[in-house]
Parts: C-alpha cells; structure tokens; sequence
C-alpha cells in the first residue's frame, strides 16, 4: 500500500486526540500536530509537551487572539449549552490547520474527534456542516470514529488502511482508556474542563459582558475570570475573593480610573465600581462589599468610596443584596 507522506492532527493534549496521533503513527505516515490554545483555556499545556515527546513528533502552536474573541461575541452558528460556539471554533480552528497543513505539505487533517460525544458539534450532521464550510469534505480524518462514518479520500485512495482505524463514539471513554492501557499511555488530563466556554459561571457573567457591551477585549477577559460579578441598575461590580484578586481589582481602578469600595474597619474585599455610578448603586454596592468583609452580623460598617473624590459611607450588614444582584 503506498503511504502519505504527512498528516497534521489536531492536538488538544487530551486522551482522544493523543490516540489519533498514536494510530496515525501506527498507520506507519508522517505525523505533525498543531495545538490550539484560547484565552478561555484550562488545558495542561505539559500534556501537549508530554505527547510531543512521547511520539517524537513537531507540534505547531497556534493562540487565537483577537479574531477569537471577536467570533466568541458573535458566532454564526450559535452556542452549545453555554457560550461555547464550538462550531464556529472547530471551524477557526480547521482554517488555520488548512493553512498550516499546506504549509508543510500535509494531505490530510486528523482530529480526535468521536462521533456523537458533544451533542453539538459532534453530530454526524454537524460534523458535515464544518467540513463543508471549510471546503475539506472528504479530507479530514476522525481515526477514532471512521468506521462509523463516510470513508474519506485517503482511505478511497489506499493512502490510508481504514481496518486499523475505530467505530467508537459516545461519551463513555471506556474504549479510548482501555487503548490507551494498552498502548503504555497514561498520563492524559481528566477529558472534561478544558474550556471556560462550558463553564456555567464563567458563562452567565461572560453573557451578562456581552449583553451589555460589544466587544470583548483581554483586559474584560481577565476581569471575568476573577471576583463574584454582580449588576445594580445597569452598571457593574466586581467584588474580589482573596488577596490575589483584591490586588488585581485595584490595580485596574488605578490604571483605569475606576472608583472602588472597601470597608476600613474590618477586612475587606476590594470591590470594583464602573464609572459614574449612581448614589444609589454605590451604596448597594457597599452594602455587599460589607457584606463580604469579615464585619459580624447586624454591625454597622464603614466603608469607603475611592473615586474622584473620597467619601465614607455607613452600612448595615444585615441588608443581604447579594442573591438580589449577583450574576
Ligand atoms: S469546548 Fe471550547 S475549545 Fe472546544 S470546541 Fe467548544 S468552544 Fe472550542
């Protein structure tokens, strides 16, 4: 059987698409690997290294930056179950493999992907959806599925053995961890939590951003992933969780010019004010600053507003506002 000469996986660092740089190996082709990272990953950045080594393979590093933030804001095909647009992104991330693939001659594209284990983008119709939008329809490989789906153009060619690759789908990993055993690897990352994108939390308050604002910048990004967010008549506050995000919250008050909150007899959350709030959001947001300081119930609590000017407002901690406004 001829061999192609290269193929370039798509490679998170996860069980699945380190099995498919594995039997793409065993398919006896040259294999590159691309990964690609997004200011909303969790992922174990080693697990990429580790299979970089393990298989002595090149692995190209892609961030989606801007582009992706953009296309978070606004994906044409809608989110899955919370603001992951995971086929807008599988769609990113295939054009940027194209290109890379071109690049360095590769035939074919290969993903971990396994039929019908994300109700939303691995689909079979979903599936087609991408590979059309791309223009790769017969071109891109799921090693670990592809005897349950259409026989791709390598395959068709003899280019690659279709009886060595897998019929597996659905969400028990039962079959990829028994491979895995039995192919010595077993240092992957838990399959789950890889993205932000599906986390609820994160979600709700990247929702709430987007509700009301345009455009998605690092800086709101970064801003998102700290502090409990609350909204009062429209304007948001930030009240931080532990000494690393008080520093952080008040570091950007100061670079931007944002009033902030903190109580000065008891310890105190930095809590993070908008610009021109009200009278009337400034003292509920004082009211949950205090609320999360270490002030016992039902003491009064002195707490300060640092803005254009510097004031000190009295609360009461037995107003609870928290559940009221929390996002
Ligand atoms: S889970 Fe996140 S990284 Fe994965 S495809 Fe969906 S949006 Fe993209």
């Amino acid at each position: 059987m001829d061999k192609i000469t290269k193929v370039l996986t798509l490679l998170s660092g996860g069980l699945d698409s380190t099995l498919a740089v594995k039997i793409m190996i065993d398919q006896g082709v040259d294999v590159e690997a691309v990964n690609f990272t997004t200011p909303f990953c969790l992922c174990d950045k080693c697990s990429v290294d580790r299979v970089e080594i393990m298989f002595g393979i090149n692995v190209h590093r892609v961030y989606l930056g801007q582009e992706y933030l953009d296309l978070i804001a606004n994906p044409p095909h809608g989110y899955g179950s919370h603001m992951n647009p995971c086929i807008d992104c599988r769609i990113l991330m295939l054009k940027k493999a194209k290109e890379i693939a071109k690049k360095i001659g590769a035939t074919s594209i290969v993903t971990g992907e396994v039929l019908n284990q994300r109700p939303f983008s691995q689909k079979k119709s979903m599936m087609d959806t991408i590979e059309k939008e791309v223009d790769l329809e017969g071109k891109i490989l799921r090693p670990l599925s592809a005897k349950l789906l259409p026989i791709t153009d390598q395959e068709k060619n003899g280019l690659l053995d279709r009886e060595k690759l897998y019929s597996i789908q659905g969400r028990r990993r039962i079959q990829q961890i028994e491979l895995a055993k039995s192919w010595g690897i077993t240092d992957y990352p838990c399959p789950s939590g890889g993205c932000l994108l599906t986390d609820p939390q994160f979600s709700r308050k990247l929702r709430d951003f987007l509700d009301y604002n345009k455009k998605l910048t690092f800086k709101e990004i970064e801003l998102l992933k700290i502090g409990r967010h609350f909204r009062i008549d429209g304007k948001k506050l930030i009240v931080g969780r532990n000494k690393n995000e008080n520093q952080k919250l008040l570091s950007t008050a100061n670079q931007e010019n944002k009033p902030y909150l903190e109580v000065t007899n008891y310890m105190s959350p930095i809590t993070l004010l908008e610009k021109n709030t009200t009278k009337n959001v400034t003292e509920k947001a004082a009211s949950i600053t205090a609320r999360y300081s270490d002030a016992p119930k039902n003491a009064k609590v002195k707490v300060q507003y640092v803005g254009s000017i510097v004031k000190t407002l009295e609360v009461n901690t037995t107003d609870d506002l928290t559940s009221l406004y929390r996002i």
